[in-house]
This record gives structure tokens, sequence and C-alpha cells, in this order.
């Protein structure tokens, strides 16, 4: 099981200690050195259900470093089904480390047109013979917030009083709050800049009849957009490394901690807060960068 691997780091700091507040991070990343903790979470009830309905191959959407794309091809390859990678942009002369990896556990890549790409019912309509299980571009979904609710079992959770995890589709946000205590406060981080609807896309996935934790999600901490890592976030990544042993991605979870970091010095959590950061993974995205600007690559 690739889950034992999975544990709670307690970030050590003096400062923090100051600040009277306890961070705990939790270690999803551990998992896999590729496969992202919390895509695997998203990806199980998926996976689970195209089996059950008898199909034997899934159809994904991601761009070039898509964590969900390899993470997708793995877990195929896993339970046996054959699985297929419908990839923003025309077909590169290189492909990215991703994308080579996703091929190599036999992922078929299909590159459509940027343009194309963005009307995915089109694209699903094109294929309606294949028999594919389409999966939506970053496991948006019930199905995925399900999956995501499990995250939570690897902690003792009422130790805590603020979760905390990077937001893309919000999936994972949504399975954390399903998953949450009614006194605990979460708090999603979001990735992209100006992405207004995602609050309404979390409740979306959220049971309509059932009161659940309130939640808050913060859209100043993107450094610039989406997968945007400006030199500030680089050196940021690199002083974590060397003070925490916390090694951290450039396009979700750097942007978190350094949010976390941020929001204790605007003394934003209350004395004596108890917090609980999810590492979500996406380390295999820094191999997008050159060999020697982090440390730990
Ligand atoms: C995809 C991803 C996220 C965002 O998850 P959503 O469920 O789409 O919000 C966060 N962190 C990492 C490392 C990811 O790969």
């Amino acid at each position: 099981m690739l889950t034992e691997r999975i544990y709670v780091q307690n970030i050590e700091s003096a400062w923090l200690e100051n600040n009277h507040v306890f961070l705990d991070v939790l270690r999803l990343d551990e998992l896999h050195p590729v496969v992202s903790g919390n895509k695997w979470f998203k990806l199980k009830y998926y996976l689970q259900q195209a089996i059950s309905q008898g199909y034997n191959a899934v159809a994904t959407f991601g761009g070039a470093f898509s964590n969900h794309i390899i993470a997708t091809a793995f877990a195929c390859k896993q339970q046996g089904l054959h699985s297929i990678g419908i990839i923003r942009g025309e077909e590169p002369d290189v492909l990215s480390h991703t994308l080579l990896y996703a091929q190599s556990l036999g992922m078929l890549l299909v590159f459509v047109s940027r343009e194309a790409y963005k009307d995915k019912q089109n694209i699903i309509e094109q294929y309606k013979n294949e028999s594919w299980y389409f999966i939506n571009e970053g496991g948006y979904g019930l199905q995925g917030a399900k999956g995501a609710t499990e995250i939570l079992n690897f902690v003792h959770l009422s130790n805590y009083t603020h979760i905390i995890a990077s937001v893309g589709t919000g999936t994972m946000l949504a399975g954390l709050i399903m998953a949450a205590h009614a006194n605990q406060q979460i708090i999603g981080i979001s990735s992209m800049k100006g992405n207004t609807g995602l609050e309404a896309e979390i409740i979306k996935l959220l049971p309509q009849n059932k009161q659940h934790p309130s939640f808050t999600v913060f859209h100043n901490y993107h450094f610039g957009g989406y997968a945007k890592h400006p030199a500030p976030l680089i050196a940021f990544i690199n002083e974590t490394w060397k003070q925490f042993e916390l090694p951290l991605d450039i396009v979700y979870t750097g942007k978190l901690f350094f949010a976390v970091m941020d929001l204790v010095t605007k003394s934003y959590f209350p004395k004596q807060s108890s917090l609980l950061m999810i590492h979500s993974g996406g380390l295999q995205g820094n191999r997008s960068l050159q060999k020697n600007e982090l440390s730990f690559l």
C-alpha cells in the first residue's frame, strides 16, 4: 500500500512557538515520488465506478505538467485499466518529464489544440464510440471529493483547530470540509489568480442537507498566477527545505506554506491555534525547473 508511507511532520520553530501557533504537516507527498498524494485519493472512487460500470479504459484531461495526468496513468495501470490523456496544446517535439512518464505507464496521449481543449464536451462527444470512462480535468467532482475525505484518516483530527490546503479545482478542499469537525476552520489557498467562481464550485460538491464547517479561500497567494514561480518563491522553497527539510512544489504547496507563514506573521490565527497543513504532493512538477534552481531536486 502506497499510503503506508504517509506521516505527520511537526514543524519545530521558535518563531512559531513565539507566535503561539503549533503546525503539523500531513506529508501526502511521501505516498510516491511522482504520484501526488491528493490525486491518488481523488481518483479512487472514479476508478471504482469505472470498473463497476464495466469500462476498461479511462480518459481525462490535463496540461503537459499535470499531476492529475500522471496520477491517472499510474492508478489505471495499477488497476489494470487502459488510460488516455487528452493533453492541452499541440504535440511538442520533446515531451515533458510528466508526459514521458505517463506514456511509460501505458497512457495513450492525445494532443488537442488550446482552442479545441476549451470545449471538453465536444471532445467527449468526438470519442463517444470508444467507451472511455471520462474523468474531469483535475478530478473535479463528487467522487473526487468523496475520495479526498479519506485524507484526514491519517491524522488525529481533533488535535487541530485549522486545516489548511492548497486549492486548484477545490475538490480536495470539499473533501476536507466534509471530513472535518464542525468547530474546525478549513482554509484553502488558491493557486490561481482571480478564480472568483471557486467558492461556488466547492459548495456544489458539498451535501446540501447537512451542516458542514465553514471554509475560507485566500486568493492573494498565487505569486502572479497558476504555475508562475518568480525568484522569491523559489528562494522561499529553498529556505524551507534548509530549515525544516520540507520539500515543496512550485505550483501548489510552496505557495501554501508561504501563505501559512504569512498568516502567522499577520496574527490571523488566534493564540494556541493548532494547524494542520496538507502537503498534497506535486513535487514531480519541480522537474520542469533548471537542474540547480532547487536545492533538493
Ligand atoms: C491538484 C493538486 C492540488 C489541488 O487539488 P484540487 O482538488 O484540484 O483543489 C493541490 N496540490 C497538489 C500537489 C495538486 O497536485
